[in-house]
């Protein structure tokens, strides 16, 4: 089958069109997707340029999240035919460890992600459990039906967001939310997640343009954070009393501020540090305001089905930036690597 490999870890000339293998269904709860569009996130250039602990067999076949139709199943499976035409969520957990049991999924001590730890989606196959898949839902008119790039767009962002704003953070109607560097995929589905359950969303980008679009999505405050002092704005525009919650990706670069824009009792989750994992914390100010600091990865299945219910609704959309057919997959790699994206970077399969 035709996909997008990495050839060995390096920087984006590493990476190839090649045809490899196509993946079987091995166990009886598998089953085999043929993928119609991949989505891109940060995890696959983390993954192009080699991580700590992360050995891989190449050539290594890139890419995150996806959807397709089913193409055949297990003996066992139940939950999916083939025709269906399923959404994929990307973290792959054992199912059967105590942590599996309690539903804590993210937590498993197996847990591992397509594109990253195993074969990923910018394939034209893939075999996964059928628990790592649901049916595409069909939003009520007048919303028009949800495209293969939004199904493939929309898992491993919106999944993020809703555990760092909902079940992490427990976000209130009402209550401030600081959103660093919107148009990300994590930032717009997290500004999505926070208007949808009526908070105020603070969201900032070094892009006007990109400021301007978080304004159509419903931002009510924008900031430019190379032209202003973020955590001081903050303040001003909540009569001095700083964000409830601080949705941290970012890291070295705006750890200290976004801890400062944090109001008394605020919260700040953190999935990511796209510029460093060095941070520096003045624990003085954490305990005489008594902030609470958090991590979170990926979800749940429970918050996975929550959201594709939402996104049934109609809510939640994805914003696709741009698609790429899989023989131009490195230009979407580019694109995504130029950080230029409002939305997610799709390629077509
Ligand atoms: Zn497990």
């Amino acid at each position: 089958m035709k996909a997008l490999v990495l050839r060995g870890h390096g920087d984006l000339s590493q990476l190839t069109i090649a045809d490899v293998p196509a993946p079987t269904i091995s166990t009886p709860r598998q089953v085999l997707i043929r993928l119609r569009a991949a989505a891109l996130n940060h995890l696959d250039l983390w993954t192009v340029h080699g991580l700590p602990g992360l050995s891989l067999r190449f050539p290594h076949v890139l890419g995150a999240d996806g959807a397709g139709e089913v193409e055949a199943v297990g003996a066992e499976v139940t939950a999916v035919r083939p025709g269906d035409k399923v959404m994929i969520n990307p973290g792959i957990a054992c199912y059967r460890c105590q942590t599996c049991d309690a539903g804590e999924h993210s937590l498993c001590p197996e847990y591992r992600l397509l594109g990253e730890h195993l074969p990923g989606t910018l394939a034209e196959l893939i075999v996964l459990p059928e628990q790592n898949v649901l049916r595409i839902p069909d939003p009520p008119a007048p919303h028009p039906p949800i495209t293969w790039r939004e199904a493939a767009a929309y898992s491993l962002a919106t999944l993020t967001a809703w555990r760092m704003l909902i079940t992490r953070g427990r976000l209130e109607p009402g209550e401030v939310v600081l959103i660093w560097g919107v148009g990300g995929g994590v930032a717009t589905a997290a500004l999505k997640i926070a208007k949808l359950i009526g908070g105020f969303a603070i969201v900032t980008s070094s892009s006007d343009a990109k400021l301007e679009a978080a304004r159509a999505l419903g931002a009510d405050v924008t900031l430019n954070h190379t032209q202003v002092d973020v955590a001081k704005e903050v303040r001003e525009v909540t009569g001095k009393r700083g964000a409830d919650l601080v949705l941290e990706t970012v890291g070295e670069a705006t750890w200290e501020l976004s801890l400062r824009a944090l109001a008394r009792q605020g919260r700040l989750v953190s999935c990511g540090a796209t510029t460093g994992p060095r941070v520096t914390t003045d624990v003085r100010r954490m305990f005489w305001y008594q902030h609470t600091i958090m991590g979170s990865t990926m979800g749940n299945l429970a918050e996975y089905r929550e959201i594709v219910r939402l996104l049934g609704q109609g809510h939640l959309r994805p914003t696709v930036d741009s698609a790429f057919s899989l023989d131009d997959g490195i230009k979407a790699v580019e694109r995504l690597e130029r950080g230029k994206q409002m939305g997610k970077v799709v390629v077509d399969v």
